[in-house]
C-alpha cells in the first residue's frame, strides 16, 4: 500500500487537497516517508546516490570563535535537507549516511589531536545536551543517534545551566551572548581535570554552542582536543573579525 504524503493527497477530494498547508503535508511525509530526504527522489530515507556523495567528501577544518572544528560536510543543498529531516522530522533512518561524515570529521578531528600531541591517548567524546524541551519533542538526541550508529559513544560530561533562550531568530552576537555560561559540567570545578575531550555536535553556524561547550569543559580542568560536527555553514568574508567580536563580547 502506498500511503506517501502525494498518494494521501491524490486521494483527498481536489478542493481539499488544494488547500493542505505545507506543515500537513510534511507531517504526512514523515508519518510515511517514501522519499529521499536528501534529492526527494522516490526512495527509503536517503538513497544511495546521496549516501555516496555525503561518504565521498573530504573532512575541512574551520575556525569558528577561537575554536578549530573539523566538518564532514557542508551544509547546504542535499546535506542541509537530510539533517534537518533526520533532526527536526525524525527521519532517522537517514542516521547511518549522516554518521559517515562525522566519523570523518571526528577521524580528523583526532589524527590533529594526535599529530599535536603523540601522546594524546584516551580522548573521550563529549556531546552537548538537548534542551529539555527539544529532548521531549524529538524522543532521541541527534549526535548520540549519529555516534551509534558510527559505532562510537559519548561520554554525559555536560549539562544546562542557566535557562537560555531559544537560539531560533537569534542573529550571531545575539546567539554567543545568549549562550554565555548555558552549559556546566555535571560534576562540577574540577571533576574532568587532566581529562582529554572531544566536542562532537551536529550542524555549526556560528560556533556560539561549541564555542561553551569548550569554555565549560576547559573551565572544569579538561583539556578540549578539539571539535568535530557533521556539517557547517559558509561564513562570509568578514567572518573572522566578526566572530573575535563575538568572542570578546561575550566574555
Ligand atoms: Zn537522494
Amino acid at each position: 500500500m502506498d500511503v506517501s504524503g502525494s498518494a494521501v493527497r491524490a486521494a483527498l477530494p481536489g478542493a481539499l487537497s488544494h488547500s493542505i498547508p505545507d506543515a500537513l503535508s510534511d507531517a504526512l511525509a514523515v508519518w510515511a516517508p517514501s522519499d529521499c530526504v536528501g534529492c526527494g527522489r522516490h526512495d527509503r530515507g536517503l538513497c544511495r546516490e546521496c549516501a555516496a556523495a555525503f561518504a565521498a567528501e573530504t573532512p575541512h577544518s574551520t575556525v569558528r570563535l577561537g575554536e578549530t572544528v573539523w566538518c564532514g560536510l557542508d551544509y547546504a543543498g542535499a546535506a542541509r535537507r537530510a539533517l534537518l529531516a533526520f533532526k527536526d522530522a525524525g527521519r532517522t533512518e537517514a542516521a547511518g549516511a549522516l554518521s559517515v561524515p562525522l566519523r570523518g570529521a571526528i577521524s580528523a578531528a583526532l589524527r590533529a589531536a594526535l599529530a599535536a600531541d603523540a601522546g594524546a591517548a584516551g580522548i573521550r567524546i563529549v556531546t552537548i545536551p538537548s534542551d529539555p524541551a527539544a529532548a521531549m519533542h524529538r524522543g532521541f538526541h541527534p549526535v548520540n543517534t549519529l555516534l551509534a550508529a558510527a559505532g562510537l559513544r559519548s561520554t554525559a560530561l555536560l549539562s544546562h545551566g542557566s535557562a537560555h533562550l531559544d537560539q531560533a531568530g537569534l542573529g550571531r552576537e545575539a546567539r554567543a551572548l545568549n549562550m554565555a555560561g548555558t552549559l556546566r559540567v555535571r560534576g562540577g570545578a574540577g571533576s574532568v581535570a587532566g581529562l582529554r575531550v572531544l566536542v562532537v555536535d551536529d550542524i555549526l553556524t556560528t560556533g556560539s554552542t561549541i564555542a561553551e561547550a569548550a569554555r565549560a569543559l576547559r573551565s572544569a580542568g579538561a583539556e578540549v582536543c578539539g571539535c568535530a560536527v557533521v556539517a557547517d555553514t559558509r561564513l562570509r568574508a568578514d567572518a573572522h573579525a566578526w566572530s573575535q567580536e563575538v568572542r570578546m563580547n561575550s566574555r
